[in-house]
């Protein structure tokens, strides 16, 4: 058997896996990745990026089907179709595109890539089962950055017409209709993009609302916004059975119906992939279901990382490549720790929803609070986008004015997560905010509103 020897072996080129492998090539660490499937991971292949492109081929083809806002702009369109084989072809090209372009960055930074199931016989060593042959390799550093997968729900495995988020992201032909069960952002994600391009689409959850790692204020837009598609929202119901093209569900008074779905999506969370690959025998302390990591994402053995969904919640791209970065911050010797004030989370529902820190309701704990809300009906921007659905809310400390929270929904609000979470981070006042300049007209001018109108003086509202 082949053996190799390097000072960092990351296992699962996610983004967690593959921005560590970056980094620490671009540190001079002697490294090598090992990827089972795609360079990428989850988010690149079968993740945010996929379902990014359909969101976005599913709203163009119903902003061409929305007479009256067309009508109303003095517009018209012709016949629309889907050919939904090359909708996908061209999701995939740009999935492709993003692969090449993480394996050359890899290739830049001096990353050795290994294309292969890696199974660890200890916290030194793996095993990789290569297209090229077997390989042992041992390493100084194991970075563990496996992943996640997603959660099946008991009597309802995947296969066949019922479908994880994967399955759904590979159809290549339009379902007549689809079940989703669960609303949070994946399956309502998916679920949206399939109603705009014209399935019958029904979701079903089992709490009271959907959305529900958001706050309720939040959610609400987004399932009017579903109604409004002819989307069938059952909260408060859970999934019985699916037989013969037919989801049994029951609601919480115990009624039963029948919802008809060619196809069934389950998205009801995701699991971290700590299986089939010896991490047993390493014997690592865990959180739950999760590897258990300090600030440093050090495991509770010496010289092993853990990194992304293996980790824990919130199981973010975004998170994952921070920690990546840390990690191998540390493996170059710098003094480092994940302490970030705010992970941004965003459904990229229609409207969007973005939450960076902490909601009014968690916010309470930490004493009295300043919350205001300008609503998008008094920005310049959302009316010439004919989007003035939702709003931006700020959460401030009564005393302070320091931001401790800002939400926003909206049609495109995933773009100011950006300003938003650096206001936390820089640990800006309501002051801060309200007196910076903001562009017009943009939807970002909600911002400073919301702030202004925290302390008592907002302009356009
Ligand atoms: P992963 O991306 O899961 O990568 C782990 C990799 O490890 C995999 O490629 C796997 O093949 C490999 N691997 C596992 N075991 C082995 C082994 N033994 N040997 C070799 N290789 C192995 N997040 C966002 O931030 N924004 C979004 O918009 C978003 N949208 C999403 C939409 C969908 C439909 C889904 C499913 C997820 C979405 N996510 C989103 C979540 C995001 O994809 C994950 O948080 C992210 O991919 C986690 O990165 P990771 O590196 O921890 O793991």
């Amino acid at each position: 058997m082949n053996e190799l020897r390097c000072r960092v072996l990351v296992i699962g080129g996610g983004p967690g896996g593959y921005v560590t492998a970056i980094r620490a090539g671009q540190f001079g660490l002697d490294t090598i990745l090992v990827e089972g499937e795609g360079f990428g991971g989850t988010c690149l292949h079968v993740g945010c990026i996929p379902s990014k492109a359909l969101i976005h081929a599913a709203e163009t083809f119903h902003a061409l089907g929305d007479e009256r806002a067309l009508a109303a702009m003095g517009l018209s369109s012709g016949a629309r179709a889907v050919d939904f084989a090359q909708t996908n072809a061209w999701k995939n090209g740009v999935v492709a595109r993003l692969a090449g372009g993480v394996g050359a960055l890899l290739k830049k930074a001096g990353v050795r890539t290994l294309l292969g199931h890696a199974t660890l016989t200890d916290g030194k060593t793996a095993l990789v089962s290569a297209d090229t042959g077997e390989l042992r390799i041992h390493c100084d550093h194991l970075v563990l950055a496996t992943g996640s997968e997603p959660a099946p729900l008991p009597g309802l495995p995947f296969g066949g017409d019922i479908l994880s988020s994967t399955e759904a992201l590979a159809l290549t032909a339009l379902p007549r209709s689809l079940a989703v069960i669960g609303a949070g952002y994946i399956g309502l994600e998916l679920g949206t993009a399939f109603a705009k391009l014209g399935v019958r689409v029904s979701v079903v959850e089992a709490l009271d609302r959907v959305l529900p790692a958001f706050d309720a204020e939040l959610g609400q837009p987004v399932a009017r916004h579903l109604q409004g598609l002819g989307v069938d929202v059952a909260t408060n119901t859970r999934a019985l059975g699916y037989a013969d093209g037919e989801l049994r569900v029951a609601n919480a008074a115990g009624v039963e119906r029948r919802i008809k779905a060619d196809k069934l999506l389950v998205a009801v969370g995701r699991t971290p992939r700590t299986r089939d690959f010896g991490l047993e025998g390493l014997d690592l302390a865990m959180n739950g279901p999760f590897v258990r990591i300090d600030e440093r994402c050090a495991t509770s053995m010496r010289n092993v990382w853990a990194v992304g969904d293996l980790t824990g919640e919130p199981m973010l791209a975004h998170r994952a490549m921070a920690q990546g970065e840390i990690v191998a911050e540390i493996l170059a010797g710098k003094k480092r720790a994940f302490d970030k004030v705010a992970i941004p989370a965003i459904a990229f529902t229609d409207p969007e929803v973005v939450s960076v820190g902490l909601s009014p309701e968690a916010a309470k704990e930490r004493g009295e609070m300043r919350v205001a809300t300008f609503p998008f009906r008094g920005n310049g921007r959302a009316l010439t986008l004919r989007r003035e659905d939702g709003f931006v809310r700020v959460v401030a400390h009564a005393d302070t004015h320091v931001v401790l929270g800002v939400q926003a929904v909206g049609a495109g609000v995933s773009e100011l997560s950006a300003a938003f979470t650096l206001a936390l981070e820089m640990g800006a006042r309501l002051e801060d905010i309200a007196a910076t300049v903001h562009a017009h007209p943009t939807q970002s001018e909600a911002f400073p509103e919301a702030a202004s109108a925290a302390l008592g003086h907002a302009l356009h509202m």
